[in-house]
């Protein structure tokens, strides 16, 4: 019973967290009564339980674990994990990372301006990005972005600019969703041939641009580079050892309730796996002669 209350509490307090509460607005489908901080997931295609995301920061060349972090088990609380860990393993141990891979969770228009813009990380992360369409009409990536004019040019070569607050001001439109709305004149989409490839139910086509796509073009640039591919090698180390803790140390089920009760054993056992690499790190010591 008193693991319960104290569960409890600790939920409570973590609601404002990146990592917990803050992360999602959407209610999950079902809330532990004795750990309401768990995550009611079906991710893993099996049935659905109630589970806790351990998070790994690791040092690329030797795949030692820099710092650990819980969180809920979806997406945006583990981009909010990956966060603290930077922060603190700037701020303790005063590590600047040139470049930070990751999968393409992790490739959220947020998270790559905030490691680009306010850490100077370079992000080789795969953008998330969802603009391609599947109905055949034209998807943004046939628009080219003109980084100088600040316009997309449309396959029929008519230009598509930003929405301005006035007309001829220099203050974009920026809608709620952080995006800034490109458009073409109905003038031109009208007489325009290929409009039933374009935008066959809308008056003109429109091209939405997020306020951080600087930060996702660098992503994108990024990922053509041969440093790139070696990261993404490279981020094997990381699922090696989630494997590693699953298989060999059998941490497939927690013993203890809530966040706290979590990272108590998340970095028990990230310790005992650097344990374990230290071990086949420091040479073994040369046989006493006889
Ligand atoms: S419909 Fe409009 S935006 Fe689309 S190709 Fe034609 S002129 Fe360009």
């Amino acid at each position: 019973m008193a693991a319960t209350r104290r569960s409890v509490r600790e939920y409570l307090d973590t609601l404002d967290d990146a990592a917990w509460g803050a992360a999602s607005e959407t209610r999950p489908k079902f809330v532990s009564r004795s750990d309401p901080a768990a995550q009611w997931t079906g991710a893993h295609k099996g049935h659905a339980f109630f589970a806790y995301a351990t998070n790994y920061l690791i040092d690329l060349d030797h795949a030692v674990i820099v710092d650990v972090e819980p969180s809920r088990a979806i997406r945006q609380a583990e981009v909010g994990a990956a966060q603290t860990m930077v922060e603190r393993a700037q701020d303790r141990f005063g590590l600047w990372p040139e470049r930070l891979a990751a999968d393409s969770a992790y490739g959220s228009a947020e998270m790559l301006a905030w490691l680009v813009h306010d850490r100077g990380i370079e992000p080789h992360i795969p953008v998330f990005d969802k603009s391609a369409r599947t109905d055949g009409t034209f998807s943004r990536s046939d628009f080219p972005y003109d980084h100088v004019r600040d316009l997309y040019t449309c396959p029929a070569g008519k230009e598509l600019r930003p929405r301005q607050r006035v007309y001829r001001s220099s203050a974009l439109l920026v809608d709620d969703d952080g995006m800034i709305r490109y458009r073409a004149s109905k003038f031109d989409c009208d007489a325009c041939s290929l409009k039933p490839q374009c935008c066959p139910n809308t008056p003109a086509r429109k091209i939405p641009r997020s306020i951080h796509e600087g930060a996702r073009d660098m992503a994108r640039d990024i990922a053509k580079t041969d440093a790139y591919a070696a990261s993404r090698r490279e981020r094997k180390k990381v699922e090696m050892l989630f494997a590693h803790l699953k298989r060999i140390l059998r941490l497939d089920r927690l013993r203890l309730r809530g966040p706290c009760g979590a990272r108590d054993e998340f970095l028990l056992a990230a310790t005992a796996q650097n344990l374990r690499k230290l071990a086949k790190l420091v040479p073994a010591p040369s046989p006493i002669p006889a």
